[in-house]
């Protein structure tokens, strides 16, 4: 038999826009399509979330490869629910073999349904041989973080952003933790990059935007005009996505929150990925939301692209602040990033801070803002009202 694991993406988010009904009605016109493809012979079966299990007899010159290309052929075309044409992309992956029992087959298709994820070019991966040890360490992971998001694994802490000199908070960037029910806490160095590659940061960063959104409301309700602006984080893969600014506005829109309450923070090299995503910036300026440039200045255009990008923040990288050690070279430049935001009317804010002089110098040198290790560690979100209410 093959096993053929299909993953839906965009669903879930999809789910959320249009409420329980019609996704209901999606799901279930994806399940019927997948039963139309797999034929009379196969079995098909919802498995976890938005991913569909397909059991097929190899007879008649049935391929496992043939059916990955049918699956992937027949998503080409939106699925009707609810009078609207909605497109969903699929991946797909798939195992074969004579004697090897049906779970072995389905525990290696999921694997190759991450590899192909990774990949993002080929959306389909056959698993009947072995994957390489990479792959097979990303693939787990990936499987690892889905099932983490399906059981509540994540959670998100906040980093003060303070005025200079006083130390007083006026925002606070929402920074995401996993912690695996079984195992140590992983940092998002390691596995927002998996998450990215596997697709699954689009379910993750729509959970982020929302959990960010309830606490900022609450903030706001708790503290009124004292309470902190949150910076949230958004990857290339989710400034891709022409469906961002309709999240962002839902999340706003869900928790009352004004769009000036929030800022988005962005890379330059997420903005020079695509030309849609630049469109998608503008769209979220357009939105109200403060858009900050994160890690200023480590890019190649980082001034090319202050022409087009409607930023309202840069964020100085760290790197430029550890190099503050007196000598005039590095506070030129210091100096020079901050004068250019000043110039455009946008705000600088220094980023890793570690150390009174180096907070001491920032301010010499003319920064308003920062945030760093010296001021605050990135801590929960009571510790935060603690600190507001003090
Ligand atoms: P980033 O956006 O540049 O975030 C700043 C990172 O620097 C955070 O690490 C923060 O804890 C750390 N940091 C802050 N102050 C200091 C300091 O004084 N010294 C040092 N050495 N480090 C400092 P974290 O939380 O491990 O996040 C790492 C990266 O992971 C982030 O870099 C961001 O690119 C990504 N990330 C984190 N949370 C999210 C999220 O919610 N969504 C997305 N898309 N990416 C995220
Ligand atoms: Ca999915
Ligand atoms: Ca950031
Ligand atoms: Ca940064």
């Amino acid at each position: 038999v093959t096993v053929a694991v299909c993953d839906l993406d965009g669903f879930s988010t999809l789910n959320d826009r249009l409420g329980d009904r019609a996704g209901d009605a999606l799901l279930r016109a994806a399940a019927e399509r997948i039963r139309v493809v797999a034929g009379p012979d196969a079995v098909a079966a919802r498995l976890l979330g938005d991913e569909f299990g397909v059991l097929m007899p190899l007879v008649d010159g049935n391929t496992g490869p043939g059916l990955a290309e049918s699956l992937l052929e027949a998503f080409r075309i939106p699925l009707r629910v609810d009078g609207h044409d909605l497109l969903v992309t699929v991946t797909v992956g798939i195992a074969s073999g004579g004697g090897d029992t049906v779970p072995d087959l389905l525990r290696r298709a999921e694997l190759a349904l991450q590899a192909a994820k990774l990949t993002g070019t080929n959306r389909f991966r056959d698993h009947s041989g072995e994957l390489d040890a990479t792959a097979a360490h990303h693939a787990e992971l990936a499987a690892a973080l889905r099932r983490g998001l399906d059981h509540g694994e994540f959670r998100l802490v906040y980093q003060p952003i303070v005025e200079l000199p006083t130390g007083a908070i006026t925002g606070v960037e929402a920074l995401v933790r996993w912690q695996p029910a079984d195992g140590p806490v992983v940092s998002p160095a390691e596995f927002i990059p998996v998450a990215e590659h596997s697709g699954l940061i689009i379910d993750l960063g729509a959970w982020i935007l929302d959990q960010a959104c309830a606490d900022a409301a609450a903030w706001h309700r708790r503290h009124g005009a004292g309470a902190p602006r949150v910076n949230i984080n958004v990857s290339a893969r989710q400034l891709l996505d022409p469906d961002l600014p309709g999240l962002v506005a839902d999340a706003l829109h869900r928790h009352r929150l004004s769009p000036d309450r929030i800022t988005i923070e962005i890379t330059e090299t997420a903005v020079f990925a695509g030309g849609v995503a630049l469109g998608t910036v503008r769209e979220l300026r357009e939105l109200g939301v403060g858009l900050a440039l994160d890690d200023f200045g480590t890019g190649h255009s980082s001034l090319t692209l202050l022409r087009t990008c409607p930023v309202t923040t840069l964020k100085v990288d760290k790197s430029f602040i550890d190099d503050l050690n007196g000598t005039a070279e590095q506070e030129a430049i210091a100096t020079s990033l901050s004068t250019i935001a000043a110039t455009l009317g946008l705000r600088a804010v220094a980023e890793g801070v570690e150390t009174r002089d180096q907070a001491d110098r920032l301010h010499a040198l003319g920064y308003r803002y920062a945030q760093g290790y010296y001021f605050a560690r990135p801590s929960p979100a009571e510790e935060i009202d603690a600190a507001l209410a003090e």
